[in-house]
């Protein structure tokens, strides 16, 4: 390809929408524009890496016996009604675009595809003698995500690979988890990617196992928490680990358990109560409330008691309350905080905010207009297990000192609630700490069971005669994810350095005085001779000045640059490899044989097993 065909247009300076490098750098070098929110055009050079990258993953999916198809964009409500996730998917915080036609029949754009293969799987595998089958495709998705950002990272319409196993039995969706574990790593290793499975939580996709693939970046909006052993590491909404010792409160109970009053003007947050009080916030028990609301309406209030030094993690808090809750109301669309604000709308004026304890009635809930009158009480185990504590009287400028549970409000059952933080010891050995790293969701491969299979009653006969629902797995790649994830990974201040196997070229051939016949003779022909054998070349071609198009073509990213300039009447040109800026002067004669040695080893993918 001839860069003046190209429609190039670089960019010298980053553009205001873009916040980090790698979406800085993939629309300075004219790889996508922003169309709208979260909506992007993927360009010529960008398609190609998209290409490379889909190359890859059907090699490697291909090769574990998995089968490519493609299914419909456009849903139809009631297979997602079927399943019980029309409504989580379209209302309150769903992601799922929908639409009506003109008939008035209800539809959904794909965010995912459980439903369509669940009822295509139910259709078609009758009998176990047909299993286990693995179909995959690679395709556009669709999300109205809360926040879009980013760049390809976080859009609205993005290009995955899905995937859906079927099984017999639990055993054989283990052997396929597992093969498809093993394609990630070789997928992600020949993309170039240093990444690391962790384990994850299931999300609204459901199910049990499931793991994550991260690309280690500074930019990635994950927190991942690992052993220093690495035998741990999980994605910090599931992340498990051992809280700090409590401080053990001087003087433990007092009044049987009840507590003493104490008077803490002002001090409505922990610092402030332990700062003026002389109090540990691991001697407090503190109280957050919350509000749950579901799918058939129900508005549940929630009053979260957590030790004072800790933190609530969202995720776990959402699972507990659906585990409760989830049967009688359906999904869980909202969880957020109880405000005074959203009080006061209900009509309930006097909730002690800043002085909560776990000891508050739910009269304090009596006469609320839409809510539930009762509070959904949960307790992180941190908080339940402390014998003695401090906690809010549930009256202004006071707490209580020396409570106990039993005497307070009963015993709670101890959940886990907390996030696990940078620092904590290891449920698996105390010995060893978590360290924190960020990175970028990249793939995600779930154990699903049999919840759409007995939801879509896809069922199959087995060998005994027996009508059973399908064992199930899914496996996503973030496929335009993964392409900016490389840039985040492989860039530097002048541009990117992609790994070659994804590159959209893998050599730029740029002539420097394109005026000079000498020169323009032989990049033409150095052009024509690499793309005979085969090798994916770019031809800067343009009048433009030398220092333009080095420029330009370390903004690129191709991994290897041959400069023809001065040395061309010599019969010697000048290749540089990208990555690490290393120049050599090559006689013409040998500059075929030196190329094709070096990519012959590239392509097989950097950081090839
Ligand atoms: P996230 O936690 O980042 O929102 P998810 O858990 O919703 O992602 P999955 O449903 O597991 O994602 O989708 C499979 C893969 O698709 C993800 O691992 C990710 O790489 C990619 N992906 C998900 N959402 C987006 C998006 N909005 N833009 C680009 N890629 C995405
Ligand atoms: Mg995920």
């Amino acid at each position: 390809m001839r860069v003046s065909r190209l429609m190039l247009v670089t960019l010298r300076d980053d553009p205001a929408e873009a916040e980090i490098p790698s979406h800085k750098l993939l629309l300075r070098a004219g790889y996508i524009r922003r169309v709208g929110s979260g909506i992007y055009a993927y360009l010529p050079l960008l398609w190609r890496v998209l290409q490379k990258i889909s190359a890859i993953v059907r090699e490697e999916l291909n090769a574990t016996g998995a089968l490519e198809t493609l299914l419909p964009q456009l849903q139809p409500a009631e297979l997602w009604q079927r399943s019980g996730r029309w409504a989580g998917y379209t209302a309150g915080e769903g992601i799922m675009f929908h639409l009506e036609d003109r008939q008035g029949r209800e539809l959904g754009l794909g965010p995912t595809h459980e439903e369509v293969i669940t009822a295509l799987a139910g259709d078609l595998l009758r009998s176990y003698r047909q299993l286990p089958v693995n179909l995959y495709q690679i395709q556009t998705k669709f999300r109205d995500e809360i926040r879009p950002r980013f760049g390809l990272m976080r859009g609205r319409e993005f290009i995955m690979k899905d995937a859906y196993s079927f099984h017999a039995d639990e055993a054989c969706l283990r052997r396929t988890y597992a093969a498809m574990d093993q394609a990630y790593r070789r997928i992600f290793s020949r993309c170039g990617l240093r990444a690391v499975a962790v384990e994850a939580d299931s999300g609204a996709i459901g199910g049990s196992a499931s793991q994550e693939f991260m690309v280690t970046a500074d930019a990635g909006e994950d927190l991942i928490l690992a052993s220093g052993d690495g035998t741990y590491a999980a994605n910090q909404e599931r992340a498990v680990s051992l809280a700090p010792e409590a401080l053990p409160l001087a003087g433990g109970a007092r009044q049987g358990g009840a507590g003493e009053p104490l008077d803490t003007p002002g001090a409505s947050s922990i610092e402030q109560l332990s700062a003026a009080h002389g109090i540990d916030p691991t001697q407090v028990v503190k109280v957050l409330l919350l509000l749950a609301r579901f799918e058939d309406g129900c508005q549940q209030p929630l009053l979260v008691s957590l030790r004072g030094d800790q933190q609530l993690n969202e995720v776990k808090l959402a699972n507990a309350v659906t585990a409760r809750c989830g049967a009688e109301h359906g999904t869980l669309l909202e969880l957020g905080p109880l405000t005074p604000e959203a009080a006061g709308r209900e009509g309930i004026s006097d909730l002690p905010f800043g002085y909560l304890g776990p000891q508050l009635a739910d009269a304090a809930l009596a006469g609320a207009r839409s809510w539930q009158q009762r509070f959904l009480r949960l307790a992180d185990a941190t908080a339940a297990e402390l014998e003695a504590f401090v906690c809010g009287a549930n009256a202004r400028d006071r707490h209580l000192v020396g409570a106990s549970w039993g005497v307070l409000c009963g015993a709670p059952e101890a959940l886990d609630l907390r996030a696990a933080q940078p620092g904590d010891r290891c449920v698996h050995d105390a010995a060893q700490r978590l360290g924190a790293s960020r990175g970028i969701e990249v793939g995600h491969i779930f154990q699903l069971g049999r919840k759409y299979s007995a939801a879509l009653e896809a069922t199959f006969t087995t060998e005994a005669g027996q009508e059973e629902p399908l064992w199930m797995g899914c496996y996503g790649i973030g496929v335009s994810r993964l392409a900016q994830a490389a840039v985040e990974q492989h860039h530097d201040a002048n541009g990117i350095c992609w790994p070659t196997a994804i590159a959209p070229y893998e050599v730029i051939v740029v002539v420097a005085n394109a005026a000079e016949p000498a020169q323009l003779q032989l990049a033409e022909q150095l052009y024509g001779e690499l793309q005979a054998a085969g090798v994916d070349v770019l031809f800067d071609d343009r009048a433009e000045r030398a220092g333009v198009k080095f420029k330009d073509a370390d903004l690129l990213g191709i991994p290897w640059r041959v400069v023809v300039g001065r040395g061309a009447a010599e019969g010697q040109v000048e290749l540089v490899q990208r990555s690490v800026g290393e120049r050599q002067d090559v006689p013409v004669a040998e500059l075929q044989a030196l190329l094709m040695e070096r990519l012959a080893a590239e392509r097989r993918g950097l950081l090839a097993a």
